[in-house]
């Protein structure tokens, strides 16, 4: 088959790929869907391992979201199992919950101190309401002040370091306002309406994602073997293409770097096989000094599970690196680093991009831009809804 008797072609089939697909093949299009790796699913790719545990390649990922669309949308390719998640972080020696709550001030504090701080916290600010590091640090009141200081230097600092290989004030202050503190008992990390994991795993809703006659999927196929962008047109195969194309890439490499790099954090997962369970939580952060402990967290696989393997568990130990696609480990960017400068010459690309009428830039990404599973699920079904309509 030709490329060209495609309306669409689609590079990578993860969630900005493969929904957008689903969505363009359900308004009768054709589609062709190119993949780098052996595998749909982009980052969300899973499957049932040695020990019988569903393992996510690439990290532990926790479908959540409060778009009833969204989930209703998904629910038609899959079953769930309902799970809450919850997270431990090493802090002072002790697990304590992450996000850092009352409960966890409770053990790092002793009793009157814990009494006093919880006393001024829930004075000021409602039970239930979440609160960030930020605020806390420029809170009038010496309690709290203080406080906010325990938690930077025993929660965010060496875990953001880590994760980042940049100081806090390196970093765009958004980064660190995603896990605020909770004024609350309740140890769960998300309060969202929906929180679930697919009964079957990511790898299989895929694959009723992508089962319609409309989309054809092409794995082990980098792009770039076929594709050529020329005086802003675009080439597969040296022939013009006309259709819409669709890049869930990262930019720099579609460019050939002809801007200079971008800069992105990649991580590795260093898998072990336990006898029995290894931990109280799903996922533990190390939130140390990386002399101490080199890694950020370690999962549990089988934890996220409807119904786990019993005498078997297998842990992802995760390990940040600075991205370089010619390292052995390292080689996958996961998270768009946001600095001035990485921003800036990502809109150089954009602009680059924005120029060529027929692509389209979608998902983390090419759009370098953080999305959950959720909210990058919602954006390809406006996008093809944008497309379609004109
Ligand atoms: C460690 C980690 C944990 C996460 N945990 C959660 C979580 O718990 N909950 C949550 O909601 N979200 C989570 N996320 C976010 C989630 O992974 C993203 O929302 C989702 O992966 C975005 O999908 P995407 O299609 O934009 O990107 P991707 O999943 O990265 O898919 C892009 C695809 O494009 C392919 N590709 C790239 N270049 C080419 C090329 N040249 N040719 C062909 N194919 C190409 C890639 O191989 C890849 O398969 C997590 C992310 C990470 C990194």
């Amino acid at each position: 088959m030709s490329l060209m008797e495609n309306d669409v072609i689609i590079i990578g089939a993860g969630y900005a790929g493969s929904v957008a697909a689903r969505q363009f093949a359900q308004a009768n299009k054709k589609v062709l869907l190119i993949e780098k790796r052996n595998h749909i699913g982009g980052n969300a790719y899973d499957y049932l391992d040695e020990n019988g545990v569903m393992r996510h390649q690439y990290g532990p990922h926790i479908f959540h979201t409060n778009h009833s669309e969204v989930y209703e949308y998904l629910s038609r390719f899959t079953d769930w199992h309902p799970y809450r998640h919850s997270v431990l972080g090493l802090v002072q020696d002790k697990f304590v919950p992450i996000p850092f709550n009352l409960r966890s001030i409770e053990m790092c504090f002793d009793n009157d101190e814990a009494r006093h701080i919880i006393d001024v916290l829930t004075n000021k600010y409602a039970i239930g309401c979440k609160v960030t590091i930020l605020e806390l640090q420029e809170d009038e009141d010496p309690t709290i002040k203080k406080l906010a200081e325990f938690i930077f230097e025993n929660v965010f600092k060496y875990y953001t370091m880590k994760q980042w290989n940049l100081n806090v004030e390196q970093l765009d202050p958004k980064v660190i306002s995603r896990v605020p503190v909770s004024i609350t008992y309740d140890n769960y990390y998300f309060t969202n309406t929906y929180q679930a994991i697919p009964l079957n795993g990511y790898t299989k809703m895929f694959e009723k994602i992508l089962d319609h006659k409309n989309i054809k999927v092409l794995l082990n196929t980098d792009c770039k073997e076929h594709l050529k962008i020329k005086d802003k047109k675009i080439y597969f195969d040296n022939e013009e293409y006309k259709g819409i194309v669709v890049y869930t890439g990262i930019l720099d490499e579609l460019f050939d770097y002809s801007l200079g790099a971008l800069s992105y954090r990649s991580l590795d997962f260093e898998y072990k096989t336990v006898e029995g369970d290894y931990q109280d939580s799903a996922t533990v952060n190390y939130p140390t000094p990386k002399q101490r402990h080199p890694f950020t967290r370690i999962s549990e696989y089988k934890k996220f599970m409807a119904n786990p393997p019993i005498d078997k568990s297998t842990i992802a130990i995760e390990y940040p690196y600075d991205y370089d696609p010619k390292a052995i480990k390292g080689n996958i960017p996961y998270y768009p680093v946001f600095t001035d400068e990485s921003k800036n010459k990502y809109n150089e690309y954009l602009k680059l991009l924005n120029e060529i009428d027929n692509l389209y830039a979608l998902g983390r990404l090419a759009e370098y831009k953080y999305y959950d599973m959720d909210a990058i699920t919602l954006r390809a079904m406006e996008f093809v809804k944008e497309i379609i309509n004109g």
